[in-house]
């Protein structure tokens, strides 16, 4: 296996690094080896900067206002999800709502859509790989409506069994919602054949691309998406903002999750009307500055380009999987096959709990993951309570996968 170069990617994971204040800093004495950025990823100077931007020089209030302050941060706001529309290729920028993050994002569409269009005896399609947040949402919608929730066919690494999936489809399946790719295999589910199967019986899909956005392109309109919730600290952004796409028409007949501040035309003694998208579905003073900040992000991706995030991802992904399939006694779970997945990486190191693993991979200043990451239906499906979980992004290296492969070496060798 050859070491990969980011330079083959066309990035300059370097130059992209000084861009990352954090990615300095020294952990135990150590070099920091960050690769836990499935959970979060770090901020580059951009983000930090618009955020600080926006609190020194125009704070204020949106949409309220007729001062000139208010103006700019509501056009700061606005043009944030223009930019953030433009970067999955919606059709609409009012087809951005901004969440809080993925789990607000499909809340809101259980609620919103849910109560609206499930019933009694109707059925809910999910895979059993799905994050807690696009799991329990529809459990509870399924508990107040009276539905039910079936689970597509899928193998031990995540790869749906889509003629297993066709036939499924029945006059009472209403949704199908699906990871776009594993927190825990880093498995890509094939969205858009997903999506037209679905189609084909008028099933409208909800992807959760909260693993995908950050780090694949993702056209929109060319997988026919009907929903898709992410979440802007995953994608160089900061925490408390995320994203609701929605199809217009189903977005228009959307009831609101909050009501209150913004989301209404006409309020009376008892009753109200709703205003138009996006505000309709954003009730409340929203997270201005995240919203602002994750316009900044979505430049900095764009700057650097997905395609080039992507490619240098998936070498550096492939190097992993190489130099941890030669370790000894290592497990890993999902594809070995770094085509169709990311640069999720799940392992169990011999029998040492995947916490202990985490814990001595921190004394080197190597940072990973341990434990069912808001998945325990596929942690008993593949036989575990947790497993240790490293996860890439565009500012790693080879050399810190080198780290990774050593540090679980020695790891290794502590416990035996
Ligand atoms: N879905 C997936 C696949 C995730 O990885 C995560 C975050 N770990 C979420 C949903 C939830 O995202 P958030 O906590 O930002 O709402």
């Amino acid at each position: 296996m050859t070491v990969p170069t980011s330079a083959a990617a066309g990035l300059d994971a370097t130059a992209i690094r000084a861009d990352f204040p954090v990615l300095a800093e020294r952990v135990h004495e150590r070099p920091l080896v960050y690769l836990d950025n499935a959970a979060t990823s770090q901020k580059p100077r951009a983000v930090i900067d618009a955020l600080q931007t926006y609190y020194e020089t125009y704070n204020a209030n949106i949409h309220r206002g007729l001062h000139a302050l208010s103006e700019r941060a509501t056009a700061e706001y606005e043009d944030a999800r223009s930019r953030v529309a433009r970067f999955i290729n919606a059709a609409h920028s009012h087809e951005v709502i901004f969440t809080r993050g993925t789990t607000e994002a499909i809340n809101l569409v259980a609620r919103g859509w849910g109560d609206e269009s499930v019933g009694e005896g109707d059925e809910i399609l999910l895979t059993e790989m799905e994050h807690h947040s696009n799991l329990v949402p529809w459990q509870m919608l399924a508990k107040r409506r009276g539905a039910s929730l079936r689970y597509i066919p899928m193998d031990i690494e995540g790869r749906i069994d889509l003629e297993a999936y066709a036939r499924m489809f029945g006059p009472r399946t209403r949704l199908v919602a699906v990871t776009h790719m594993s927190n825990v295999l880093g498995t890509i589910t094939p969205a858009a054949e997903l999506i037209q199967i679905a189609h084909q019986h008028d099933v409208p899909v909800l992807l959760d691309a909260a693993q995908s956005i950050p780090h694949l392109p993702v056209d929109v309109q060319a997988l026919d998406a009907d929903f898709v919730a992410f979440s802007g600290h995953k994608m160089l952004g900061p925490t408390g903002i995320g994203v609701l796409y929605g199809r217009e028409a189903l977005l228009d007949a959307m009831e609101p999750l909050f009501g209150g501040g913004s989301m209404i035309r006409v309020v009376e003694l008892h009753q109200s009307t709703w205003t138009v998208l996006p505000y309709k579905l954003e009730g409340g003073t929203p997270n201005i500055a995240g919203a602002i900040g994750l316009g900044a992000a979505v430049d900095y991706l764009q700057t650097v380009g997905m395609p080039a995030v992507t490619s240098h991802e998936h070498e550096l992904t492939e190097y992993a999987l190489s130099l941890l399939s030669d370790l000894d006694g290592v497990r890993l779970f999902g594809p070995r096959d770094a085509t169709d997945r990311g640069g999720v990486i799940s392992f169990y190191v011999g029998d040492v709990h995947p916490h202990d693993v985490g814990t001595l991979l921190d004394a080197d200043g190597i940072a990973v993951r341990a434990g069912h990451h808001c998945a325990q239906p596929l942690m008993r499906k593949l036989g575990v309570a947790a497993t240790a979980r490293a996860s890439l992004y565009l500012y790693n290296t080879a050399a810190e996968v080198d780290c990774l492969a050593d540090g679980i070496a020695r790891a290794k060798a502590f416990f035996e």
